[in-house]
């Protein structure tokens, strides 16, 4: 399998993938990427180094680059002063990780209108707002930074459409169970299951089990 085979229907995407000098799809990439792109709920089984950032970022910015061009002028990101809208949300467990993912995703959607920003704790808050303020399609945040946010009335979540959890399991050994299931149920919008959710872990305890019973419906279990 290729990446030009998954056959991604933003051809920007295709040529960021291609600087990015991606060939083949790590396993995790080959199963994840179909099942997301087919709109549908997905637990994955996904280690450090797997490329599973990839697995949750390309099926949303080519989601979100589809959903561009059917509302051409209709963009999600603006809506009352100084209050965001996201249209997907990632969420990890620490500030390097969501880094990581925020240079992943900015290199990803280089070009192509997606607006990447990252917010976490242990940093000042006002940088990050100003980011915020300049428009957000994706937005990388740690929960507790988020859950912040979302009381101080700079993030609304109810235009999220896409919801990557990355490292499910550390993010509950960290602590951030009741800051996660806040975080969830303020993008509960109707009509159900239009909310695309994708959780990744390394392990799958009984309280991760719960958890995806709780956020993902009619999901498929991955393990590559
Ligand atoms: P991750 O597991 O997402 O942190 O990715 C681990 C590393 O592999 C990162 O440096 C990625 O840029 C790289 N990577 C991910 N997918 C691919 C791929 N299909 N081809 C080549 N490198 C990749």
């Amino acid at each position: 399998t290729s990446f030009s085979e998954i056959g991604f229907s933003a051809k920007a995407l295709t040529d960021n993938i291609r600087r990015c000098r991606y060939v083949k799809p790590t396993p995790i990439q080959k199963y994840a990427i179909p099942v997301a792109m087919a709109g549908r709920d997905l637990m994955a089984c996904a280690q450090t180094g797997s490329g599973k950032t990839a697995a949750f970022c390309f099926p949303i910015i080519n989601a979100i680059l589809a959903d561009k061009q059917r509302n051409k002028s209709s963009f999600h990101n603006s809506g009352a002063i100084g209050m965001a809208f996201p249209m997907a949300l990632i969420l990890a467990p620490t500030r390097e990780l969501t880094c990581q993912i925020h240079e992943e995703a900015k290199k990803f959607s280089y070009q192509t209108g997606v607006k990447v920003v990252v917010v976490y704790g242990g940093a000042p808050i006002v940088q990050q707002l100003r980011n915020l303020e300049r428009g957000v399609d994706i937005l990388v945040a740690t929960p507790g930074r988020l859950v912040d946010m979302i009381e101080r009335s700079k993030v609304s979540l109810r235009n999220i459409k896409y919801l990557a959890l990355d490292e499910a399991d550390r993010m509950l050994d960290m602590g951030f169970e009741r800051q996660v299931r806040k975080i969830v149920q303020q993008m509960e919008m109707p009509p159900p299951g239009s909310r695309q959710t994708m959780l990744f872990s390394a392990t799958f305890p009984a309280e991760i089990q719960k958890l995806a019973s709780d956020f993902l419906s009619n999901h498929i279990f991955l393990v590559a």
